[in-house]
């Protein structure tokens, strides 16, 4: 029999459970767990982890992940899904990106069992989860203030990760190295191909980028065999676009920012994105694109100080036109008129 063992749990082919892995106690003598929900169909089949909150202030993954959970769709019909909808527990209960000792989780792994507390819960994440896994999507969002239109990053090198970044299904995919310490960096030495999904901001729940994040864990799903196909998904997959490169268009004055983009669109080299206003309200500066490409992260506070990064702009070999009607595409078909208010 093959039996899953996660912490002191044992798990078996056609249970569904949900439980606590104990991490390290709060101050106050409270007990510190990570939830874990874990999906088993009887046949054997791949097994793939669905993370978000490694980044404690980053929400969207925990909605994804319930509505997931709680829908009549999601029936695994062969191997496990492990979801962990908070790796960083203790970023949560702060609304914090960081762990308590101020490391960035994500910067931490692959952690050890006696290092830091952000090492532990790395180590703890790693050994008792990531390891069972074939597969693997980390969900975040921008930081706190600053908004993502969904992407994929993935290492676009390997050709099995690719695939699964194509399959997916958001319009714009983002060819990332592996960061020093990450969760994707540890990932990749287990052998489990990893996407990474951004979308959204820090704090908030975003409709489009839930719906986006849930239909493209469930692209996944059906491709690997987990879940049966419906119709609709017979229909070729549409290959999304991948960036050649981005970078962040920063400001270059001091003052209050009248917003004149919004994310998936299409900008041109020279093109004013936003100006920038003094207090009286004349304007004294205009923030314009350095190149031409798609925007698919700006930060939302409409005040800016000289040097901030104000707009993130994607570079691709394809048409411009083409990739911001597909996102208008994707978004209409997600939020329908009735939700788009
Ligand atoms: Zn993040």
């Amino acid at each position: 029999m093959n039996v899953l063992k996660i912490g002191g749990f044992e798990i078996l082919p056609g249970e569904q459970r949900k439980i606590n892995l104990p991490v390290a106690k709060l101050y106050t003598d409270a007990n510190v767990s990570l939830p874990i929900h874990i999906i088993r169909a009887k046949k054997p089949g791949p097994t793939i982890f669905v993370s978000a909150a490694v980044h404690g202030d980053e929400l969207n993954g925990i909605e994804i992940i319930r509505r997931l959970i709680h829908e009549n769709k999601f029936k695994i019909i062969k191997g496990t899904v492990i979801a962990v909808p908070m790796v960083n527990v203790y970023g949560v209960v702060n609304q914090s990106r960081y762990m308590p000792d101020r490391r960035d989780l994500n910067r931490c792994f692959p952690g050890s069992a006696k290092g830091s507390l952000a090492g532990r819960v790395a180590h703890i994440f790693l050994s008792e989860i990531v390891k069972h896994c074939d597969y693997g999507i980390d969900l975040h969002t921008g930081a706190i203030h600053r908004s993502n239109l969904p992407q994929i990053r993935a290492d676009m090198s390997d050709l099995d990760t690719k695939e699964l970044a194509e399959v997916f299904g958001v319009p714009v995919v983002l060819n990332s190295n592996l960061v020093d310490g990450s969760l994707r960096e540890a990932a990749v030495k287990n052998e489990t191909k990893i996407l990474l999904y951004e979308a959204g901001e820090a704090l908030r729940f975003d409709e489009f980028s839930i719906r986006a994040g849930m239909k493209g864990i469930l692209n996944v799903l059906q491709y690997l065999g987990m879940t049966r196909k419906t119709p609709v998904s017979r229909k070729k997959k549409i290959a999304p676009f991948i960036a050649n490169g981005s970078q962040w268009v920063r400001a270059n004055a001091s003052g209050i920012v009248h917003n004149i983009v919004n994310l998936g669109d299409q900008i041109t080299k020279g093109q004013i994105l936003a100006e920038i206003g003094s207090p009286y309200g004349e304007v004294i500066d205009a923030v314009k694109a350095t190149r031409s490409g798609i925007l698919i992260g700006k930060q939302n506070i409409p005040l800016v100080q000289e040097g901030e990064a104000m707009f993130h702009v994607a570079y691709f070999s394809e048409d411009d036109e083409e990739i911001a009607e597909r996102i208008e595409t994707v978004q209409e078909q997600l939020l329908p008129e009735s939700d788009n208010v």
